[in-house]
């Protein structure tokens, strides 16, 4: 399927590795100009290399950490008004209720919410203006379905995907959507290490830990960066431009709902 969207330009943050990388490929397959972003400067040049080598569009990377007020400039700066905005960035630690402190929650929020906002927010004006635009943030299925170790991540996914259903509205009219897509277990080194957290914790092997979490998903497995990226190219794409503040679970049928 021709996704149209051909010569466009897209930041896609933390995107080296994993769930990122899975979306910078799946976009410059259909033919997108790149900014790509990570705070390690070898997976990056690597992950750049190569997509410039399989797909031949442009790919200008930012090594920097997207949570500071100076990452965000500088990728902004370097994508200069974006048409695509995919934001993301890692994950808080796992724990539970009684490790968290103010500064716990502070990290969290400005990595999972605070930064995604003010991407959003700086990247909007330029969209609407064009009358064209998408955003894609990599939220979590724990927004739908909270994971009780995950306390810092289910706070703040809760607190962007709020903004987001507002804020997706009140843009929609200039032709911008913005949507949340909602990874449940995928297969990149952030399963890695929560799989080894379980096989610490459990006294079983990490190979171990993955098979019982596997058989916990219907599909029976984890997915895959490459299906992840497609989907997000799909929710870039000029054909999705009536899905608007949704929250789309890729999650193999883990999240039991009807919502
Ligand atoms: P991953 O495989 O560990 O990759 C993370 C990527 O983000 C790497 O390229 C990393 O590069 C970059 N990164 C991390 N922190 C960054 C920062 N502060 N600034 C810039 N780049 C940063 O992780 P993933 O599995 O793709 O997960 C992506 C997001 O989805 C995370 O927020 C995760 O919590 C969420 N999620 C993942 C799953 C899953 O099963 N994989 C499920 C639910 C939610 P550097 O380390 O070099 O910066």
């Amino acid at each position: 399927m021709d996704l149209g969207i051909q010569g466009k330009t897209a930041l896609v943050c933390a995107s080296s590795k994993g769930l990122g990388l899975g979306c910078a490929r799946a976009l410059a397959e259909a033919g997108v100009n790149l900014v790509m972003n990570a705070r390690g400067v070898g997976a990056l040049e690597a992950a750049a290399q190569s997509i410039r080598d399989e797909f031949g569009v442009t790919v200008q990377t930012i090594a920097t950490d997207i949570t500071t007020e100076e990452g965000q400039s500088a990728v902004l700066e370097a994508a200069n008004g974006p048409d695509i905005l995919v934001t993301n960035a890692g994950g808080p630690p796992p724990g539970m209720w009684t490790d968290w402190e103010r500064e716990d929650f502070i990290k969290a929020l400005d990595a999972n919410m605070l930064t995604p906002i003010a991407l959003i927010k700086a990247c909007l004006p330029t969209m609407m203006d064009r009358g064209w635009g998408r955003i894609v943030n990599i939220t979590s299925q724990s927004v739908k379905s909270p994971i009780p170790v995950l306390g810092l991540s289910n706070s703040a996914r809760a607190g962007l995907t709020g903004y987001v259903a507002g804020t997706a509205r009140q843009v929609a009219p200039s032709g911008v959507t913005i949507n949340n897509l909602q990874p449940g277990i995928h297969a990149t080194d952030r399963a890695v290490s929560l799989d080894t957290g379980v096989a610490e914790q459990q006294g079983i092997t990490r190979e171990e830990a993955a098979l019982q979490r596997q058989a916990t998903i219907p599909a029976r497995r984890y997915g895959t960066a490459e299906e992840f990226g497609q989907t997000c190219a799909f929710l870039c794409s000029q054909h999705a431009g009536f899905i608007v503040g949704q929250n789309i679970l890729l999650d193999g049928g883990a999240v039991n709902t009807t919502q």
